[in-house]
């Protein structure tokens, strides 16, 4: 087996070489003339020529050896039903998906978007999508009427895929009125929603629009749709993520070198083997599910759990119970998470057997060393960091166990991940830093397989976004602050620019500021993330109201107003109403001074400020409250 060092230089200095070996990982219907072309930079191209389908990778060609094997089991606590479905049985659904969706006039290229829980349909309806060629963009059912009216209107979907409610701790949320708001919001109208009823409340049907899934599955109980064969360079998916501006930004993947660079992680990261079951607890609204609840594990031939509930119900033993259960090998989850478990009693992970789990992974946000220390003798498995972003698909830095046992070490996502030659930057000088020197997070192109093509229907925003920050050099930018150690492991510094985290969800300050904006007695708003102890960060907004005789109530009515526009995980943990916010001379909010105050520390240089007593009288406000 080949070592670390070699794999990961192999694939940095003839990418060419190391990714047309990992192609034979997947099937081609036609084989591929060149693994890359980076005649324009920042913009790849891998497999140019190529034809594949992600859904064939991950459905069809199991087939032949494992049609009776387990592919998808979805447990729902909320509705108390387990239900395993064989790659038969997942193929089945996925033509019966695919052929709804096809009457209602999806083709090739078409967006279709997927506003769901987690439900086995879906993940139906992702693999019916890319098995037509449409390209899917999956929205977080956490996310209310703005912010899917945003998204709809920037990705024109024909198709939106939907259901009237989710649950959650036994409470029916709906959907169904978030998302006939968020199309009257929108510009854009699809020419179909499609109903998946769940039967958990009543709903209004649009009449000529909306259409009821269970009506159309029995009318196309026995269609077989064929795949459609893209170029490996097609997009397959979008997939929304908050940035520093209030617009979001639609993050296009391809479909081969997506295809590609999963399977590569199977062995190489996740150490997993086909025939296991994959438990990955993200939502299929983020990036971690996209590729580790439905695309990875199904292109390697594993069953994955998808999961709807909470970690603590019925009780805090529920995931490990199913994996004792399911014979789960490879768990993924995210910090968060396990600070939650971290408060219960121990014997909730003591009763159960984890003798099948080889690993579990934690991404998503930076992993405490007290965190990572607690579960690691709790369940006495080997816990393993990784680093990623939305736009790279898959991780970038992680310890590869499957090329080379390394060791751990606390507070460390590991080293680069094969395929991303990456830079520590003075983000001042755009000089390289040398070990044990703070800078910013950088990757020199290209990027590799299944990283962002571009931001959807936007070249040059992610050119000049992710490219063009580093003075005089063209890196792709993480917008992380990292340093890395004598060893070439890496430690992650927090964010460089607005980008907060909240339990593992991504937030953009500035969207939330645009939201609370938007409340008629607010005339200004600053949001900073601070430290939680829970949650990672958390946001807290400062408002000044426009008529400061009527802040009753105000607090409550902005956290509202986010609830109904952006959704629950993007209300602020707080809301202070001020009469003023700290700016500088020229009018900038100085936002770091607001989040110094806010976490106890010193705001430091305020020489810039206008008017520095705002400060102190802020400082009394969050004391009194
Ligand atoms: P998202 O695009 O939502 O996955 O968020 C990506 C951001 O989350 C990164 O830019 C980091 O700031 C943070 N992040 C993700 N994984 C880790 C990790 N393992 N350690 C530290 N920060 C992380």
């Amino acid at each position: 087996m080949p070592k670390y060092t070699d794999f990961f230089q192999q694939s940095i200095d003839q990418p060419e070489l190391f990714w047309g070996e990992q192609a034979k990982l997947i099937d081609w219907n036609q084989p591929f003339e060149k693994v890359l072309d980076y005649s324009q930079p920042p913009f790849a191209r891998w497999f140019v020529g190529g034809k594949t389908n992600i859904c064939f990778n991950a459905v069809d060609r199991h087939l032949k050896d494992r049609s009776n094997q387990a592919a998808l089991i979805a447990v729902s606590v909320e509705t108390q039903t387990e239900v395993t479905y064989s790659y038969q049985e997942l193929y089945e659904e996925v033509n019966r998906m695919a052929a709804i969706m096809q009457a209602q006039g999806v083709k090739k290229g078409d967006r279709v978007l997927i506003y769901m829980p987690m439900v086995a349909t879906a993940c139906f309806a992702m693999l019916a999508a890319l098995r037509l060629g449409a390209i899917h963009s999956v929205v977080f059912g956490g996310f209310a009427s703005h912010s899917l009216a945003a998204r709809i209107e920037d990705a024109k979907p024909t198709l939106i895929v939907s259901t009237e409610a989710g649950l959650r701790g036994g409470k029916v949320v709906p959907y169904k009125p978030l998302l006939d708001e968020a199309i009257n919001l929108s510009s854009h109208k699809p020419s179909s929603v499609l109903i998946v009823s769940r039967h958990l409340c009543d709903y209004e049907k649009v009449a000529g629009r909306d259409v009821d899934y269970h009506e159309l599955r029995a009318a196309h109980m026995d269609a077989r749709v064929d795949c459609t064969w893209l170029e490996a360079t097609d997009p397959s998916y979008i997939l929304y993520t908050s940035g520093t501006t209030g617009k979001p930004k639609g993050v296009q993947r391809d479909t081969g070198g997506y295809a590609v660079a999963l399977a590569a992680t199977m062995p190489n990261i996740f150490c997993a083997k086909p025939g296991e079951t994959m438990f990955c607890t993200s939502d299929i609204g983020w990036v971690v599910g996209h590729g580790y609840i439905i695309y990875a594990p199904l292109i390697h031939g594993m069953a994955t759990i998808m999961f709807e509930g909470t970690p603590l119900n019925p009780d805090a033993g529920i995931w490990w119970s199913l994996v004792e259960k399911y014979r789960v090998s490879t768990m993924f989850s995210a910090p968060t998470a396990i600070r939650v478990l971290k408060k219960q009693d121990p014997k909730f992970l003591e009763q159960y057997d984890l003798s099948s789990l080889r690993n579990l992974f934690l991404a998503g946000e930076p992993l405490d060393e007290p965190t990572a220390d607690w579960i690691s003798s709790a369940i006495q498995k080997p816990i393993i960091d990784n680093y990623w972003q939305t736009e790279t698909g898959w991780p970038i830095l992680a310890l590869q166990h499957g090329v080379e046992v390394m060791p751990t070490k606390l507070g460390s996502p590991g080293l680069p991940v094969f395929g991303y030659n990456m830079k520590l930057i003075d983000e001042n000088t755009g000089e390289e830093l040398g070990r044990n020197q703070k800078g910013l997070l950088a990757i020199e192109g290209p990027l590799p397989p299944g990283c962002l093509q571009t931001l959807w229907g936007d070249d040059d925003r992610f050119v000049k976004t992710y490219w063009q920050t580093i003075p005089g050099k063209m890196l792709y930018s993480t917008f992380d602050w990292g340093i890395k150690d004598d060893d070439g492991y890496y430690f992650i510094l927090g964010r460089t620019d607005d980008v907060i985290n909240t339990a593992g969800h991504r937030l953009g300050t500035r969207e939330i500021e645009e939201s609370i904006a938007s409340h008629s007695n607010v005339a200004e708003v600053a949001v900073v993330g601070i430290a939680d102890n829970l949650k990672g960060q958390v946001a807290i907004a400062f408002a000044i109201p426009k008529d400061a005789s009527k802040t009753e109530g105000l607090e409550d009515q902005i956290m509202k107003t986010v609830d109904r526009q952006l959704g629950p995980v993007a209300r602020p943990a707080k809301v202070y109403v001020v009469p003023a916010l700290p700016k500088t001379r020229s009018g900038k909010i100085v936002r770091r001074a607001l989040q110094a105050i806010l976490e106890g520390r010193d705001p430091g240089d305020v020489s810039t400020l206008e008017d520095k007593n705002i400060l102190t009288q802020i400082q009394g406000i969050i004391q009194g409250s």
